[in-house]
Order: structure tokens, then sequence, then C-alpha cells
């Protein structure tokens, strides 16, 4: 039987090894963290829960994918349900938007509450169907860096159709042209987000992002977003893959330019093939010997990443819903200082996620878990504790303002998680929250492939390579890594 080992127990590396046990492999998982997951963890305290990482979940279809895989009923392994409402948005200004998740009373709110019409609205989500539905094939599905993609009926259907994907205009720049309200604009700008980007930089093909959400459709587990990994772990268990937690590879051995297995401490761990799910950028700093490093690849720059407050809140906010958003008045500005990488803009965007709306045992009666986050640069040596001492209170005057309310008192619980400690509890390099930025024109063609050119056998899955951060793409990697082995 081959034999093939997994490094990190994220949702990308759970999802290999159940594709390769399926494939028949023997597959062993070294994860550094006592339990799986990686950014999907959670935290139990004073009767509340938080997920501690994603909270958006789009395309349920992809884990669903992975149990029928494994010969069993997704019903039985894994409910959830799609929102009637995406998210809710507040603005300085008082306006108050409900994304609805149906396009047409989505875009009926629009024009009620602003002046872009609904029309355009509508448009715009057509748009961003159409670059899903000309890229899905090339980006999302096949490794973008082997030849025999680019001979392929799809993707020549993909290159017959990017002039019309908007890469040379900036995303903010379409939205302007498009939507006209500059609440609107600012709304549909916010989705750069998504994969740590700017707006203002990044290509307009960005805008497919939305079709995620507007017309797939945006899911909430009936158990909490921790039970995504922990639904992908039990597959794993049925399928024989064997797990060495707390236990973290310190090198992959290399034999004749082959990858033959990995390293923890003095013990080697053979294998005819090995995966890595860590940030790819720690797989070349710390685990293969230096002459593989590839610097024009790993020292891009990097995506954002996040402060973020989980806070038990002793009281129910009727007006708020599962995610909520309180714009800031000036978001050009925010993503100067989001550029600058140095600190944090005095007005941030603040998203809250309360998973207790829906699942209602993650607070106490009467209480809320509010996961309460601002984009920031990811680790440059800034000063966090300073910056979050400073965040906080920016925070809390916005929410004061914006929902009439006295919160300090509120907060019976508060943990907090910044870019430091991201790094240090995932190995995300700079506490980036999705690897590599999407702001260049190219950055799909830069990022790091799902396999190595050097070393055969060494594979890569994951959010800090292709396609990409975020759970679906990140479940994408591990099935285009099979389709390339099987090849
Ligand atoms: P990771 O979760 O990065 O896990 C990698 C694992 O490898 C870790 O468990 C680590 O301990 C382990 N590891 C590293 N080095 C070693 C080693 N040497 N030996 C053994 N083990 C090792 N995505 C969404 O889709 N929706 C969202 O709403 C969303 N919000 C987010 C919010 C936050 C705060 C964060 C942090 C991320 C968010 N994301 C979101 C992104 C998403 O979490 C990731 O893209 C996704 O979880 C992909 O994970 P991964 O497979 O790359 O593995």
């Amino acid at each position: 039987m081959k034999k093939a080992i997994v490094i990190g127990a994220g949702v990308g590396g759970l999802a290999t090894a159940i594709r390769l046990a399926v494939k028949g492999y023997q597959v062993d998982v070294f994860e550094a963290n006592a339990v799986v997951g990686g950014k999907m963890a959670q935290i139990e305290s004073n009767n509340f829960r938080f997920d501690a990482g994603p909270s958006l979940f789009t395309m349920p279809e992809l884990v669903d994918e992975l149990i029928v895989l494994c010969g069993k009923d997704p019903k039985e392994y894994f409910e959830y349900q799609k929102l009637d409402e995406n998210c809710k948005y507040f603005y300085e200004d008082g306006t108050h938007i409900t994304a609805f998740s149906k396009p047409l009373d989505f875009a009926n709110e629009v024009q009620l509450k602003t002046n872009a019409s609904s029309q355009s609205v509508l448009k715009h989500l057509k748009k961003s169907a159409f670059i899903y539905n000309a890229t899905e094939q090339l980006f999302l599905k096949k490794s973008l860096h082997k030849i025999k993609t680019y001979f392929s009926f799809s993707t020549l259907f993909s290159f017959l159709k990017l002039p019309f994907l908007n890469i040379f205009n900036t995303m903010d720049s379409v939205n302007r042209k498009r939507l006209k309200d500059p609440r609107i604009v600012q709304l549909f700008n916010r989705f750069s987000t998504y994969n740590g980007s700017n707006p203002y930089k990044a290509p307009g093909i960005l805008n497919i992002i939305p079709h995620l959400e507007f017309n797939k459709g945006a899911f909430f587990p009936k158990k909490g977003m921790r039970s995504i990994p922990e639904v992908l772990y039990k597959l794993c268990l049925e399928k024989n893959v064997q797990f060495h937690l707390n236990t973290k590879v310190t090198a992959i051995q290399v034999s004749e330019e082959k990858a033959t297995g990995v390293f923890v401490g003095n013990d080697i761990f053979k294998a005819d093939l090995v995966v890595c799910n860590t940030d790819v950028y720690f797989v070349y700093k710390n685990l293969l010997p230096k002459k593989y490093f590839l610097k024009n690849i790993l020292t891009q720059e990097r995506s954002t990443s996040a402060l973020i407050f989980y806070w038990g809140v002793n009281k129910r906010f009727k007006q708020l819903g599962l995610h909520n958003i309180f714009f800031s008045e000036n978001y050009e500005k925010e993503f100067e200082f989001l550029n600058d990488g140095k600190t944090v803009y005095d007005d941030p965007t603040v998203y809250i996620n309360i998973s207790s709306k829906i699942k209602k045992d993650d607070a106490p009666k009467d209480a809320e878990n509010w996961f309460v986050m601002v984009n920031v640069p990811s680790n440059n040596g800034q000063d966090w504790n300073d910056i979050k001492h400073e965040v906080k209170s920016n925070i809390i005057a916005k929410l004061n303002r914006a929902l009439d309310v006295d919160l300090c008192p509120l907060i019976e619980f508060e943990e907090s998680l910044d870019p430091i400690l991201i790094e240090s509890k995932t190995s995300s390099y700079k506490g980036s929250l999705y690897g590599t930025a999407s702001n260049s024109k190219m950055s799909a063609f830069f990022r790091h492939p799902n396999f190595s050119s050097q070393i055969k056998g060494l594979y890569f899955c994951g959010g800090s390579v292709h396609p990409g951060g975020g759970i679906p793409l990140a479940l994408s990697s591990a099935k285009i890594i099979v389709d390339l082995i099987k090849n």
C-alpha cells in the first residue's frame, strides 16, 4: 500500500487526507496543535462558545462531496441551512441595509434605501455570475501551472472571456461606474476583503465573490463552523487515516530531488508522497533546504490579517443578525492605512458575527456571543498591544453610536486574537488570513502551485497556495492535488 503524509490538519489538509485515503493510500497526518482544524478553532468559556476563525460559509456542496466520496449520506453527517439574510449593513449616516439572500429582494432594498437602482444591482450580480462561470474551470478547478491545463476546451473558453472580466480596471472603479451610490459601491467593494485584498488596487475580476453569497448562497452549519473540520476529521478516522497530534514536523526528507518522508526531531517517517497544508512560506523557510527557496513567489505582498475580540455580551440586540457590518465613513482612507502596513485607521469597518442568533446554545439566555473583527495589516513588527487597545476603544465608540448603547458594562467575557497570535496558533506567516494578497492582475498565476516543480512527490494544499484562501478554495486545492497525482 502506498503511503502519504499530510503536514497540517487545517480543512485543506483534512480534505486531502480523505481524498488520498479514498484513493487507496495509507495516510498519516501530522498536526502541531492538540486539535485538528487549524484556523477553524473554537473558544468555549463562561457559557459562551465562539468559532474563532471563519464565520461565513459558502459552497457547502464541497463538504457534501467529501462525505459522498466516503460512501456516506451527507444528511446524516452534516446539516446546514441557507440564510435568508446574508448580512446587515450599518452606515455612519444612519442608513441600514439588509442584504437579503434573494437577489431581487436585496435589489429592492437597495433601491428603497439608496440612490442606486434595483436594476443596477441585479445587473451587477449577473456580471458576477458571468465571471464565475467563465473562470471556474480554469482558476478554481485546475492547476494553473500545468501545461495541459492550457490545452483544454474549458481553458480556451475562459481565455476567450478574459477581455470581459474587468482584469485591467480596479474593483472600485468598476463598481463606481456600475452602481453610482457610494454606499452600494462600498458594500460591493467590501467583497475584496474576503481574500484579504484592497478594492482600490485589486482587479475587477474579484467581483466574482458576491456571486458566491447572492447567487449560490450563504449558509450556516447547524452545529457551528467548528463542525466543518470535525466532520472531516470523523471521515478521516473512518478511512483509517492516522493522526499524530501535538506533533510538529521539523523537516521534509528529500532524496535525489524526491520527497521521501518527514522528520519530527530525530524520528523519520517515510512516505511515497508528502502534502504540505502549512503556510507555504514556512515550508520553504523551515522544512526544506535553503536552495529550494522561491524568492519571487514567497516574498509577495501578504493578505491582510485581523484583530478579533470575542465578547460575551449580556444583552440581546434585535437589530443585529448573524453577520453585521458597521462601515467606516471613509473606506478609501481605511485601505490607505491597511496598505501602509503600520497601524489601523481610527474609524475601521467593524464586522460582528453572532452565531447565537441561530445556534441558541452558543450563549446564555438573554446574552449573545459577539465575534468582533477589524481588518489590519499583516504583522510587520507593530506594537499589537498598543494597537489592540486603541482599536478596541474606537470599536466601542462606533458601536455605542450606531446601536445607541453603552457597550462596555455589557461585556462579561473577552478574549482576543491578533496577527502575532494567528501566526503562533496556525503557523500563518505574518498572521495573514489568506496567504498572499490578490491585489495584482496576475496574482492568481503567482500563487504557489499545488505541486513542487523542484521536488517530486511534494504537494501543497490550503489557503496559502492555488487557488487561494477561504474554506471553499482550500477544499478545492485538495481536489486539484489528487487529480494531479492521478495523472
Ligand atoms: P490552516 O487552517 O491554516 O491550518 C494549517 C495547520 O497546519 C494548522 O493546524 C497548523 O498547526 C498546522 N501546521 C503548520 N505547520 C506545521 C508543522 N510544521 N507540523 C505540523 N503541523 C503544522 N474563510 C472563509 O471561507 N470564510 C470566512 O469567514 C473566513 N474568515 C476567517 C477569519 C479568520 C480570523 C481567519 C484566521 C481565517 C478566515 N478564513 C475564512 C480563512 C480560512 O480560515 C482558511 O483559508 C481555511 O481555514 C484554510 O485553512 P488551511 O487548509 O490553509 O489550513
